[in-house]
């Protein structure tokens, strides 16, 4: 174990403190997709109560605020979470805001520079209202079809998305399945309140779950200078 004296510390953390946190903290009863399990977490010991440790007791699908989701989610015999490439979620990744009340649309993108191999964030309106309370929110902004289909035609490594879903309520499936298929990665429920558009490096961890459809995964960015 290394121990840090109170003046080395700082000086540690400086250069590396400009990393914001974008994802949903998980917590008792926290809004989740409407068939997916409830989010349960629980002290099963408590120092409060006199018990030595404090432990907890962690429950909700694996689609729970903000997370990645692997080909098998969708496509029959796809890769699981475990197999992902983690070069599709670490590195650098643009944020593009999107201004349309409703959808992402392929006209709003189309005006900007989505290259080939990028992994792009759009941050709506979900981010700044949607996560509020833990009611479920239908009305969510969304990739639309032909948006999907022009980040597969321009071959993007990554897209993610500030709701708990990339496609709409009603052809949604499509919208994965598309998308997954084309062996791109997507990241679901983040919070882009705290950043604007440009240029950051990502870091996006889903957790190892084996053959996973999906895992919850920490997710940070850093604007690239
Ligand atoms: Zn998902």
């Amino acid at each position: 174990m290394v121990y840090y004296s109170e003046k080395q510390a700082p000086r540690q953390m400086s250069a590396a403190s400009r990393w914001l946190d974008v994802s949903v903290p998980i917590r008792d009863g926290m809004v989740h997709w409407p068939d997916n399990p409830p989010v349960r977490l629980v002290r099963t010991l408590d120092m409060t109560k006199g018990d030595v440790c404090t432990v907890s007791m962690l429950s909700l699908g694996v689609h729970t605020g903000t997370h990645v989701d692997a080909p098998v989610h969708f496509v029959q015999h796809g890769a699981g979470i475990d197999a992902l490439s983690i070069d599709n979620l670490i590195g650098s990744a643009q944020v593009i805001q999107i201004h349309h009340s409703k959808m992402i649309t392929v006209e709003e993108i189309r005006r900007r520079r989505i290259r080939a191999g990028s992994r792009v964030l759009f941050k709506t309106q979900n981010s700044l209202c949607r996560w509020r309370g833990d009611a479920f929110a239908p009305d969510y902004i969304y990739l639309s079809r032909d948006a999907a289909r022009f980040l597969i035609m321009r071959r993007v490594r990554t897209v993610g998305i500030d709701y708990l879903s990339i496609g709409s309520m009603d052809d949604g499936l499509e919208t994965h399945r598309e998308i997954l298929e084309a062996g791109i990665c997507i990241i679901e429920g983040l919070n882009l309140a705290s950043v604007t558009e440009g240029a950051y490096d990502l870091v996006c961890l889903p957790l190892k779950i084996q053959d996973g459809d999906g895992a919850p995964a920490r997710v940070v960015l850093r604007p690239r200078s």
